[in-house]
């Protein structure tokens, strides 16, 4: 290690030791004689003073130094002489006289300052991604992130649940929205998806008999982004056999307790009070209400939203399709009962909500064969199309799929709101643009010819 101290780390029982920093320069003031640096690094702020009669030749060298230089120093811990302590800073009683200075790697200068209150614009920031993520309040939000993760893999691993991967390079998985295509190289013409979610392979994995799922997952969307979405995003996603709704609502209640306690130090109260749909839409206009009373109180409010309809009717298609994903079961557990008026036919679904918004959502699945097929034939898909799309699973529910259910949680969502964000983009270390592109990158980008032809595709 270059470092036998973080930057976060001194205090007034260091004084006297020798020890060795390294970090960005965050400030520099120069007062001839005197130079002071504030030097960064993930842990923290430490004052480095440059005093002549310590080191002449390490003087003259902090002279050079700019913001975002990358050094190593090594001093002794000093007291910062009365009426120059920073009490805002928990390093603030102490700074450290240079004795040595060695510049690891300099810095042009930064297109925008690399400060939580210099609000640069966002374009800028996007594209020197690599600096924006240096500013010390973006930098929390990860550390928040990572924290939030390592309690729910804890959690969840106390239950019994396995973490699994699914593939990437898929077959179209309907969540009502586009699709992203890759096109295949070896099987000319034909195109994977990217997943919109697991939902498909997770409920594979319970008829293949795991009992308890989950992966933090990144789904694929392809559509026009309003500002709290992004076209690949996280979702733990879950999934469980032989259970009803109230162990789904058991289990993420206890799940985000859990992670309230472990990561944000708050004690949640469960269980979430519930509400049903008919009701959340007749008394605030919207089946995902915020029931606060101070609608800017920051505490944190779940509630439960129940008893979806099943369907919902496509005024621009003129036809039925799914209020959620066609593998949602029917309250109704006859196949019979599903011919009275589909308005009326209610599911086994239901939506989390966080402070008004929409962080989860699930349903208890289909497992029946018979039962699926007729969902499909009332949205509209032909027996052929059912079978080329969906035959796999339809196959499958017919070697003994146990009754199972899930939801999966928008962890960036979620993120957003525990470290209150404006944008879930300040928890996303790499996100894209509202038009779905990567500044930093230049993604999407052009492909060369040759490409194209490997892929047996011409640009129209
Ligand atoms: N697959 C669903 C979604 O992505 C969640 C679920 O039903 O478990 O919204």
């Amino acid at each position: 290690m270059l470092r036998t101290h973080t930057c976060g780390e001194l205090r007034e029982s260091d004084i006297g030791k020798k020890v060795a920093l390294v970090g960005w320069v965050h400030a520099r003031r120069d007062h001839g004689k005197l130079i002071f640096i504030d030097l960064r690094d993930r842990e923290g702020l430490t004052q480095v003073v440059f005093i002549p009669k310590v080191n002449k030749e390490v003087h003259k060298i902090a002279q050079d130094l700019r913001a975002e230089y990358v050094i190593l120093v090594k001093g002794a811990v000093g007291q910062r002489p009365a009426g120059t302590l920073n009490p805002k800073l928990p390093t603030g009683a102490v700074e450290v006289a240079a004795e040595e200075l060695t510049i690891l790697n300099p810095s042009k200068t930064p297109p925008f300052e690399i400060s939580d209150e210099i609000k640069a614009q966002e374009e800028l920031r996007l594209q020197y991604r690599y600096l924006d993520l240096r500013k010390p309040g973006l930098q929390k939000n990860f550390f928040l992130r990572h924290k939030v993760y390592a309690a729910i893999r804890n959690y969840l691993d106390g239950q019994g649940f396995l973490e699994f991967e699914t593939p990437i390079l898929t077959k179209s998985t309907p969540e009502g929205a586009r699709d992203y295509l890759v096109p295949s190289r070896l099987n000319e013409g034909k195109f994977f998806a990217l997943p919109q979610s697991p939902q498909l392979f997770k409920q594979l994995l319970m008829v293949a008999g795991f009992e308890r799922y989950y992966q933090i997952a990144r789904c694929f969307r392809d559509e026009d982004l309003r500002a709290d979405r992004q076209p690949e995003f996280t979702q733990l996603d879950i999934e469980m056999s032989f259970i009803n709704e109230e162990d789904i609502f058991s289990l993420t209640e206890n799940l985000m307790k859990a992670v309230a306690d472990k990561a944000l130090g708050i004690n949640l109260k469960i269980p979430f009070p519930r509400m049903s749909y008919d009701e959340a839409v007749k008394k605030y206009g919207s089946d995902k209400p915020d029931t606060r009373e101070d609608k800017n109180s920051d505490s944190l409010n779940f509630l439960w939203v129940i008893d979806f309809p099943l369907f919902k009717y496509d005024e621009e298609e003129k036809k039925w399709d799914m209020e959620h994903h066609p593998f949602t079961s029917p309250k109704p557990t006859r196949i019979e009962e599903l011919d009275k008026p589909l308005k009326d036919i209610k599911s086994n679904s239901y939506d989390l909500v966080l402070n008004g918004n929409e962080i989860g959502s699930g349903s208890i699945r289909i497992h029946n064969r018979e039962m699926q097929e007729k969902i499909f034939k009332i949205i509209g898909l032909s027996d052929e199309e059912a079978r080329r799309r969906f035959g796999f699973l339809l196959d499958a529910f017919t070697y003994g799929a146990p009754p199972h259910g899930g939801i999966a949680l928008g962890l960036d969502r979620l993120m957003a709101i525990f470290t209150k964000s404006e944008s879930i983009r300040d928890v996303i270390a790499f996100p894209k643009t509202q038009k779905a592109s990567d500044l930093m990158t230049d993604a999407p980008s052009d492909v060369s010819e040759k490409q194209l032809r490997e892929l047996h595709i011409k640009i129209r």
